[in-house]
């Protein structure tokens, strides 16, 4: 691994004035699961020359609810996140994806702000070296699109860009309608990640940091469920996940969300399903052709053609545990 400076940031301030100082030349580093491996790699196209560590800005761990407001602090563990009984109770979406994510060890260690920032998983993007200089690095080739693409895409490309979104908690807090606070502003999770510039992986600005995850306290007749298909089940990361949220009254579907992850570049809102279960009751033909909506402007790539089908039982899976 090349050299590069490390700081330990004492508050959210000093932290910024450090992504300031550096002008776009270093990075944040929360747990290191994640970054620390891109580190050793050298997968970045221009090597940061440091990493900022937040671990050491106190308080920064918490989760409680205010107000009927769940609030997360960014450095909250995977882990706690995942047996913490008020997220299992009421968030559960949340609580399941953060238990399926990774293993032991990397929930112990990585953050749920770290979770939902991390780069996208493309074996050309992460290629050891820097090996292949693709669209995220400011090339103007994707190599997936003719290479090995099981792992990508199933929605089309950002940029002419296929690779995908492997955060597992993204879509828990999307149909939870969380709000990502950061040091400069409040953004709606749905609004984190973007399309326009393939060499960011959301909407923050270099010398901005999420500080705090509020979840709005869902209504009592709200039921949220989150499901993940993967390799190994002991560790791995998604080749779909999939977490829904409904609300009924008494058999009418008044409320759905519905949010797929790993199958676009972004955490991908299944929209057409969304719209056709509310105001109907929640057996399984409505949701048979809800799925199938949803995966109607699917379009698979050579070698991932698999990935529609595992969509669409994840989706039924998660909206009919929601019952
Ligand atoms: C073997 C292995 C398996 C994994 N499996 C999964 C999986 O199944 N599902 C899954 O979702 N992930 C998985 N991961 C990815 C990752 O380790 C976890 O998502 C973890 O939550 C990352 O958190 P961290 O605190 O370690 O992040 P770090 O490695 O510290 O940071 C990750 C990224 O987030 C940025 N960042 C961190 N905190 C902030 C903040 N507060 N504000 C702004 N930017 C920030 C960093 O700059 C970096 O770009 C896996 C990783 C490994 C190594």
């Amino acid at each position: 691994m090349k050299r590069f400076k490390h700081y330990d940031a004492r508050t959210v301030d000093e932290a910024i004035s450090l992504l300031k100082e550096f002008d776009g030349k270093a990075k944040v580093i929360a747990g290191g699961t994640d970054i620390i491996g891109m580190f050793k790699d050298e997968v970045f196209a221009e090597r940061p020359e440091a990493l900022i560590n937040i671990k050491t800005i106190p308080d920064m761990d918490y989760i409680r609810e205010e107000d009927n407001m769940l609030k997360i602090g960014p450095l909250a563990l995977l882990e706690d996140i995942a047996h913490n009984t008020l997220i299992t109770d009421k968030y559960t979406a949340l609580a399941e994806a953060a238990r399926y994510t990774a293993s032991p060890h990397i929930r112990e260690m990585g953050t749920i702000g770290g979770n939902i920032c991390q780069h996208c998983r493309c074996w050309y993007y992460r290629s050891p070296n820097n090996r292949f200089n693709c669209i995220r690095k400011g090339g103007k080739d994707c190599y997936a699109e003719e290479g090995e693409n099981r792992y990508h895409s199933i929605f089309g490309n950002v940029k002419d860009c296929l690779a995908v979104n492997p955060s597992d908690t993204a879509p828990a807090l999307i149909v939870l309608e969380a709000k990502v606070k950061t040091s400069k502003r409040v953004i709606e999770m749905a609004d984190f990640y973007q399309t326009e510039d393939p060499m960011k992986f959301s909407v923050l600005d270099a010398d901005e940091i999420v500080v705090e995850i509020q979840i709005p306290g869902p209504s009592e007749k709200a039921k949220s469920k989150f499901e993940k298909f993967a390799i190994r089940k002991s560790i791995d990361f998604p080749i779909v996940n999939c977490a829904s949220l409904v609300e009924c009254e008494g058999n009418t579907v008044k409320k759905a969300k519905v949010c797929l992850n790993a199958v676009f570049a972004n955490p991908y809102a299944a929209k057409k399903a969304e719209e056709y279960v509310e105001g109907k009751s929640l057996d399984e033909a409505t949701v048979d052709t809800a799925v199938n909506l949803a995966l109607q402007d699917a379009k698979a790539l050579s070698r991932n053609e698999y990935k529609i089908e595992i969509s669409k039982s994840l989706i039924k899976k998660t909206l009919l545990a929601c019952k």
